[in-house]
This record gives structure tokens, C-alpha cells and sequence, in this order.
């Protein structure tokens, strides 16, 4: 910590007479620099990146869910383009893959949710990720089927130890009750009747204090291999209209049943590493990092796959770029330029957590602009996103307003900007807040890519690569 204060006055002084730099003190300088800028602006293409968005969004990457063979097919991809372009592979990284271990999650088979009567004919079958998803979580069952009448919980005091009525059953939790608790709470109930068969939990599309988008395939922070239990308990997270129907059917006395196969493996996967080193004696031990992840999360197990423009072909897309720009420019940057394309962020960005532990650069004398969700038709302003204020960010909002770029800021830590901003780093992941265009849905297509906005995306790095680096 007191190291990295020091560094933080002597980031201080550059950005100090950077500015000064870009704010026209030094008319030669500002105008060679934007000359340089303009320069490698020219050789931006837009069409290099939408070939990209098309190539990671196609079926034969089926969503790249880290772990899948086509997961490792697109990083594949990546590492030839840095390959063909002329990036270095760093020290200790072999041939541009990172490996490193996680656990990862494979769905055998779709999961099922229906209802039936006391003559076991089904009423009705609900639609996985329509209706319903299953949470993956340590202590819960993940595997296997249950088939159980259903009770519906009016209230909280009904969790209790001495409600006989809890035995063998599915309970339904409406959200005025599950708002009110702890994922923890109800293990607490679990443990007391471990006869109850699944958990359903009512989640409202509509209520942002619930949810923010679909339905989710995977979640993040994916338990461990051994940490399942499937003689436990499933638990389902269900729409409100479908919640109300198993509330009626409930009231019918009909039940319900459930069934999931899925799979966690711990397996070697990789993160894309590429650099150019710098070519100052000094400044080639600062880094500038330029990130994003290529993961996403796989097919929905019935003829869809999740193809992940959006989230996140489109920033891969122009971390791709920027790289081949440098290279065709043939730019000698002072500082080394890092570019990373993350796995696993999807599953609780595993990946970044990784390389931050085990960085091929100085993580303290690293800024990193990491790309999520960049370029959307969406109107909505490239917002700089971080777990809090930095240089960086700063810098940045003056090139963004420099060149005319909407932008604002949130905290947060819902991206790989995170693991190296943990780990000491400057990070910020620049991103479009939007979870209505087709988040982690089949809808998330190159259709709700803005291409002429990624051009802009690209050159906005470029130019604080310009302002920074050369
Ligand atoms: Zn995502």
C-alpha cells in the first residue's frame, strides 16, 4: 500500500504535463501528436471488426462457454490473429495462452419444470430460461429429478422447524418473502427439514430490485466439483406469471416435477496474452493493458446458443483491432502495450483472477482499459466503469470529451477490471449499461452491434495510447 502511493504521485506528475500536453501548452508536440493520432486513425477498420463479431458469434463457437471445445476453438482464434499480426507471446506465457485451471459447467441436458396431477398426467410443461432456470450453487442439487406436491410459503414465520407441512415438498417462495433474506437463510431451513425437495423462488422481470434482465444460463462463481450435493435441495428461479400459476396449481393440490443434469469439472482453459514491448529503456517496465473476454455462456440445450456480440465479440473485436492498428503502423510504443482476451469472466471472472495473480507485468505499474459491452445500437453512453476513481479514469474522460465521446461513470465490480484493480492495477472497463438488448439471450446478435460505433471505440484507445505511449 505505501509502495503504491508513491507510484500514484509519480502517475500524478505525468498526467500532470500530459495534460498540459494535450490541452495545447505545447503547440508542436500537441500538433505532432495528432498528426501521429491521425495517422493511425487511417487505418482503422471497421469491416476487420464486424468479420470478427461475425466469425465469434457463428455456430460453430456455439456461445464459447469456457470449458467447451468451441470455448477453446475461440481462443484459438484469438491467439492466430495475434500470432498473424506480429504481437510477442510474454515471458512465461506459452505461445499466447495463459492456462489455468477452473471449474467449469456442462448441461447434459435441457432441465424440465412441469406440473402434474395426483393420475400423473401433466398439466402443463414450462420452458427452460423462459420460465425458469436452475441456480448452480454449493450445498444444492444440480443433477437428477424430483417430483414432489408443492406449498406455497405466505410468509416468512411459515419457515420453520415445526411446520410439518414443509416435509417432502416443493416450497414456493413469492419475493416478498425471498426479498427479505439471505441465500444463507434458507440453508438454515434446509438443514432443519432436509426432506424438502426444491426451492422455487419467484424472480420479477419487472422489478429492477430483482433483476436487470433475462434469464440467466449460467451464474457466476461456480461451485466446486465437490461442494455439490445432489441429495439436497434444487433451487429454481421462476417469472412471476409462471409463479403464479404453481401458486394455483398448488392450491389444486397437483405437483411438480423437476429435473437437471449438469456437470461441473475443474479444466484447464486459457487466457489470450499478447504484447508489444516497449522501446524506452525506462518506460518499457509500464504497462498499458488493453483487455476484454471472449467467453460467454454457451447453448440453451434446444437448438439455440447464446451468441454473444454484444457480450462480448464486440469488445474482443476491438481489442483486436487496436492490436493489428499498432502493428500495421508499425508503432514503437515507449511503454508495452499488453492485450488480453480473459475466459471465464462469465463464471465469475475467473480468468482476470488468474492472470492478475500471476501477471506477466508489473500489475502496480499497469493501467488496463478492459472492453465489455461495447457498441450497442443503444444510444447510451460509453460508461467508465471501475471499483474506484483512478488516473486512469480521469485521463480518459479528458479524451473522451477531447473527441467528442458521451460518457459517465459507475462503480461497480461486475467486470475484469476488478481482479486488477484487487491486485493493485489501475483498471476500468469502458461499457454500455444495457441488459434490455438481448443480455445473455440468443437475441444478442451482430443486429444490435452500432459497427461505425466500434470505429469510434478503437480510436479512442488508440488516441490514449497516443497521448500515453508514444
Ligand atoms: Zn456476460
Amino acid at each position: 500500500m505505501k509502495s503504491m502511493n508513491k507510484k500514484v504521485v509519480s502517475i500524478a506528475t505525468s498526467i500532470i504535463l500530459a495534460a498540459s500536453f494535450i490541452t495545447g501548452c505545447n503547440k508542436t508536440n500537441n500538433q505532432d501528436s495528432q498528426a501521429v493520432f491521425n495517422n493511425i486513425k487511417s487505418e482503422t477498420k471497421i469491416e476487420n471488426m464486424s468479420n470478427t463479431i461475425k466469425e465469434l458469434t457463428s455456430e460453430k463457437y456455439e456461445g464459447r462457454l469456457t470449458g467447451s471445445l468451441e470455448n477453446k476453438m475461440a481462443g484459438d482464434f484469438i491467439a492466430e490473429h495475434f500470432k498473424k499480426i506480429g504481437l510477442q507471446s510474454p515471458k512465461d506465457i506459452n505461445d499466447f495462452m495463459q492456462y489455468y485451471k477452473q471449474n467449469t459447467i456442462k448441461m447434459k441436458n435441457r432441465p424440465l419444470m412441469k406440473t402434474f396431477d395426483s393420475s400423473n398426467n401433466i398439466l402443463k410443461e414450462y420452458q427452460f430460461l423462459d420460465n425458469f432456470y436452475f441456480t448452480l450453487a454449493a450445498h444444492r442439487k444440480i443433477n437428477g429429478v424430483v417430483a414432489a406436491p408443492m406449498y406455497y410459503v405466505s410468509k416468512e414465520s411459515d419457515l420453520n422447524k415445526d411446520n410439518k407441512e414443509l416435509e417432502n415438498r416443493v416450497l414456493l417462495i413469492p419475493k416478498e418473502v425471498y426479498l427479505n433474506k439471505n441465500i444463507s437463510d434458507f440453508d438454515n431451513i434446509l438443514n432443519l427439514v432436509p426432506s424438502i425437495k426444491a426451492l422455487v423462488i419467484e424472480r420479477d422481470k419487472n422489478d429492477p430490485k430483482q433483476f436487470e434482465a433475462g434469464y440467466f444460463m449460467n451464474p457466476v462463481n461456480v461451485p466446486s466439483p465437490t461442494s455439490i450435493n445432489n441429495d439436497g435441495t434444487f433451487m429454481v428461479m421462476c417469472d412471476s406469471p409462471t409463479f403464479l400459476e404453481l401458486k394455483a396449481s398448488a392450491e389444486k393440490e397437483q405437483s411438480l416435477y423437476l429435473e437437471a443434469s449438469y456437470e461441473i469439472e475443474t479444466k484447464e482453459v486459457a487466457n489470450i496474452v499478447g504484447m508489444i514491448p516497449g522501446s524506452d529503456p525506462k518506460l518499457k517496465d509500464e504497462y498499458i493493458m488493453i483487455s476484454c473476454h471472449y467467453d460467454h455462456i454457451g447453448n440453451n440445450m434446444n437448438g439455440t446458443y447464446n451468441p454473444g456480440a454484444f457480450d462480448n465479440a464486440s469488445g474482443t473485436s476491438v481489442m483486436m483491432e487496436v492490436a493489428r492498428i499498432l502493428k500495421a503502423k508499425d508503432i514503437k510504443p515507449k511503454k508495452s502495450i499488453i492485450f488480453v482476451a480473459f475466459n471465464g469472466e462469465e463464471n465469475g471472472l475467473i480468468g482476470s483472477n488468474k492472470f492478475a495473480f500471476n501477471p506477466p507485468c508489473d500489475l502496480s505499474k499497469t493501467v488496463d482499459i478492459n472492453l465489455d459491452m461495447v457498441a450497442g445500437k443503444n444510444d447510451l453512453p460509453l460508461t467508465f466503469y471501475s471499483t474506484k476513481d483512478s488516473d486512469l479514469i480521469n485521463d480518459l474522460s479528458v479524451y473522451a470529451d477531447k473527441l467528442k465521446i458521451a460518457h459517465d461513470k459507475k462503480t461497480g465490480n461486475r467486470s475484469d477490471h476488478t481482479s486488477i484493480e484487487d491486485m493493485g492495477g489501475q483498471a476500468v472497463t469502458l461499457t454500455e449499461w444495457d441488459m434490455k438488448s438481448g443480455y445473455h439471450s440468443p437475441k444478442d446478435t451482430i443486429d444490435i452491434i452500432d459497427t461505425k460505433e466500434l470505429g469510434k471505440i478503437a480510436d479512442f484507445i488508440c488516441y490514449y495510447i497516443t497521448n500515453k505511449a508514444l
